[in-house]
């Protein structure tokens, strides 16, 4: 049984249609209401109802561009069922370009949120009652957090049978196992019964257009599969699912010269980054510690000791490494996101020193 509501935030909305609407969700300072703008889709034919959001983290723009080219598409069209499109769901941070709200509390580590509670908490509350209960299925979009970036990866509770099929509809060729963190919305959602996944990519305060084509085509993927478009999702041979990931992080102080771009595939040993001081002699060396995906990395050199480098997300084997490769090579989308976010950083091969400079006296 899916869930149908033919009024939405005090709008009608009769199937066929597609209406534009505020949905209220607080107080501003100033007294005024704060609103969330949202477009609520309805197919001609009864069928599940479906969120797709973007920033919930107020800085994470790359989701906001891909609805906005669905909202400004005119060739396509909902055959049944209720889609929601949100492009900002955080309003209050993206007034400001951050991730948090005003009271600098994280929204997506507050659902399903309470009525007595803090801003933040009271805010989820609203968002978790009026709209996320009210949905089926749920599609959340991210990025990566500040000075990083991401490969598109979609992220979902592989052991729950409906996440496991929307991740894999979505088609972004690396799937990532795992619940999310308590309070955010994708856990929240699920346990609540709106089973929903998320797919992360890029960076922050931009719209970056091969992230943003593998976020549409994912949406449009995932509607294929639940029905609500005619069609088959449009999906790559393989896909990689990831249950283990590390971040490699820096052991020196200094400047990293990178060995990998991001969705490079890497295989045990491999050179990732060589750290060198700013005189350009050698530190040290990090390698991969297993075979695997780069699913994210830093876009800024400089490190500090501990300071995140690379997100390595480990495959089986060698084989399933080349696997991989061939078939990001095969697919057009993910093969121009890897061109394309490879830009953002400079690439150098490693060089054959195995003497580094020791670190300093302290
Ligand atoms: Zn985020």
């Amino acid at each position: 049984m899916t869930k149908s509501n033919m009024q939405w935030f005090g709008c009608d909305v009769a199937p066929g249609q597609a209406v534009n609407t505020d949905f209220e969700v607080t107080e501003s300072y100033s007294s005024r209401s704060v609103v969330i703008p949202i477009q609520i889709r309805r197919g001609l034919n009864p069928g599940p109802t479906v969120f797709a959001t973007a920033a919930l983290h107020g800085d994470e723009l790359n989701g906001t561009g891909a609805i906005r080219m669905l909202l400004g598409d005119r060739d396509w069209t909902l055959h049944s069922g209720t889609l929601l499109l949100i492009p900002v769901l955080n309003v209050l941070g993206f007034e400001r370009h951050s991730r948090y709200l005003p009271d600098r509390r994280d929204l997506n580590r507050c659902f399903p949120g309470t009525l007595g509670g803090s801003m933040a908490s009271r805010l989820a509350k609203v968002i978790f009652d009026s709209l996320i209960k009210k949905c089926d299925y749920g599609i959340d979009m991210h990025t990566a957090a500040v000075r990083r970036t991401n490969f598109p990866n979609v992220r979902a509770d592989l052991d729950h049978p409906d996440c496991l099929r929307m991740a894999e509809a979505f088609g972004a060729g690396i799937i990532l196992h795992g619940k999310g963190p308590k309070g955010s919305l994708r856990r929240e959602a699920t346990k609540a019964g709106c089973p929903t996944i998320i797919i992360e990519g890029g960076e922050v305060w931009k719209v970056e257009s091969s992230v943003v084509d593998c976020m549409t085509r994912g949406i449009f993927n995932v509607l294929k599969e639940l029905g609500m478009m005619p069609g088959k999702p449009d999906v790559p041979d393989t896909q990689a699912v990831i249950r283990e990931t590390k971040w490699l992080r820096a052991e020196r102080g200094g400047f990293m010269s990178m060995h990998v771009a991001p969705g490079d595939s890497v295989v045990k040993g491999q050179a990732i980054a060589t750290n060198s001081n700013l005189l350009a002699e050698d530190q040290n060396r990090l390698e991969s510690p297993f075979s695997g995906i780069v699913i994210g990395m830093t876009t800024l050199p400089a490190v500090q000791p501990g300071e995140p480098v690379v997100h390595i997300g480990r495959l089986a084997n060698p084989k399933s490494v080349r696997r991989h490769k061939k078939q990001v090579a095969g697919d057009e989308v993910q093969r121009i996101a890897h061109q394309h976010l490879a830009t953002n950083i400079q690439v150098t091969e490693a060089t054959g020193v195995t003497e580094f400079l020791e670190p300093p006296q302290t």
